[in-house]
């Protein structure tokens, strides 16, 4: 999950609106954004992309405003738009996008994407784009520029903002990353196209595994066609399906929707086909792993790295849509045990007297170290599960954005201050 930082490159440069941004980074630097969160899809879809704009803000813009799509009446042009709106959700779960309609250059429809004249079909298809800002025409009201992070699946935007999306102002993404960008022209009318550069390569994969109808846990394990069969395959299906189970287990998840695991052979050919060169990355959208083929035996990497990764797709499924790296994180290293293939009890003796408050963690947690953020992550997980209970915590403390911790604390039998004590007692800095 490191590439989710990515957006992290942008500076809090507060200018005043300038001349049209080219691309999203360029748009969030041009002030702070309104975000428009889609509110017009299943109760899900509606809560995972409320879950997102929460995350976004946190880490970026913790002043920034956040309306529903229904707070804006389209019919009165751009006049009615907030100040640099970033909208989530595609138009079949955004009221605003729904109702701009086929004026968009780009339309959400039958499980694709139909973006200026290109058709891009899958459930794992979604669009980053920085959208020009369009001119009254007559009757037909404009809009002003806008960002949106928007997918065709249920999940829509999840996580969307982690895809690099540096200097692109239009770009598709399916379950391997980056797929296809461009850039914005207009016709002699003055309509939105799009030139499209060259796709991203995309390989085939053969199934590794059978998965029989009706598997409660279906985990479709692939390999590169190009790479020839041998015996480890088998052992790294092993491991992947143990490590799935081990993450399931303890999220108490009987049942999950199937995931897709791809076990790329070496970090350069995972970082040529997904612009990822991590040990392993999840795309929870599209129920989608890409890992690193590495040490498969019985407890080995490659089973703890899946239970890791594995945990952040079924996330939603155990305890909804999580709304802060810390609990985002801190649930797949408490779910898979360990870190870096150590226990978390053994972090634990390293980290006593090491952790900031639980305030400063919720805070920090991207700009602390990796190996001190994500073990204190397992352990605040594993701590709160032990002072309200597994169902207290699935119900009201996962889900919780930094600035609703309080309440969530409340909602869940305790107080953020009990919390703040037993992990004082347990971990702070004495
Ligand atoms: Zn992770």
């Amino acid at each position: 999950m490191q590439q989710r930082i990515a957006i992290l490159v942008v500076t809090f440069l507060a200018l005043a609106a300038r001349a049209a941004a080219q691309s999203p980074n360029e748009f969030l630097k041009r002030g702070t954004p309104t975000f428009v969160r889609g509110t017009a899809g299943e109760d899900v879809t509606d809560k995972v992309l409320a879950a997102q704009v929460e995350l976004l803000r946190g880490m970026l813009f913790p002043s920034a405003p956040v309306v529903d799509d229904k707070a804006i009446d389209v019919a009165k042009g751009a006049a009615a738009w907030p100040a640099n709106p970033v909208l989530f959700g595609s138009n079949e779960h955004h009221a605003v996008l729904a109702a701009l309609g086929a004026r968009l250059p780009f339309q959400f429809v039958r499980g694709g994407l139909e973006l200026a004249g290109r058709t891009f079909s899958g459930n794992d298809v979604r669009l980053i784009a920085c959208v020009p800002e369009q001119k009254d025409e007559g009757s037909e009201k404009g809009w002003p520029e806008f960002l949106v992070y928007a997918g065709v699946g249920p999940m829509d935007a999840q996580e969307l903002n982690g895809v690099h999306h540096g200097a692109e102002s239009v770009l598709v993404v399916d379950r391997f990353g980056p797929l296809v960008s461009g850039s914005w022209k207009r016709d002699a009318k003055g309509r939105l196209g799009v030139v499209f550069a060259e796709p991203a390569r995309r390989e085939k994969w053969r199934n590794s595994n059978q998965v029989e109808r009706g598997n409660p846990r279906s985990v479709f394990v692939k390999h590169l066609e190009l790479v020839p069969v041998t015996e480890k395959d088998q052992e790294e299906v092993s491991a992947i399906l143990r490590g799935a189970e081990r993450a399931a287990q303890r999220l108490g998840l009987d049942h999950f929707e199937g995931v897709q695991v791809y076990v790329h052979p070496d970090r350069k050919s995972k970082e040529l086909l997904t612009r990822n060169s991590g040990d392993g990355h999840a795309d929870p959208a599209a129920r989608t792993l890409h890992v690193l083929a590495c040490d498969a035996s019985e407890g080995g990497a490659l089973e703890g790295l899946v239970a890791h990764e594995v945990t952040h797709l079924l996330t939603v499924e155990a305890v909804g849509p999580v709304a802060s790296p810390l609990l985002g994180e801190g649930l797949a290293v408490w779910a898979s045990g360990a870190y870096q293939g150590r226990p978390i009890g053994e972090w634990k003796q390293e980290l006593v007297g090491k952790a900031p408050s639980v305030a400063e963690l919720f805070l920090q947690f991207r700009k602390l170290p990796e190996n001190v953020a994500y073990p204190l992550g397992g352990l605040f997980v594993d701590l709160c599960v032990r002072e309200v209970g597994w169902a207290e915590f699935q119900k009201s403390l996962a889900g919780a954005s930094p600035s609703k911790w309080g309440a969530a604390c409340k909602s869940a039998g305790t107080s953020a201050e009990a919390i703040e004590a037993a992990w004082t007692k347990a971990f702070a800095k004495r």
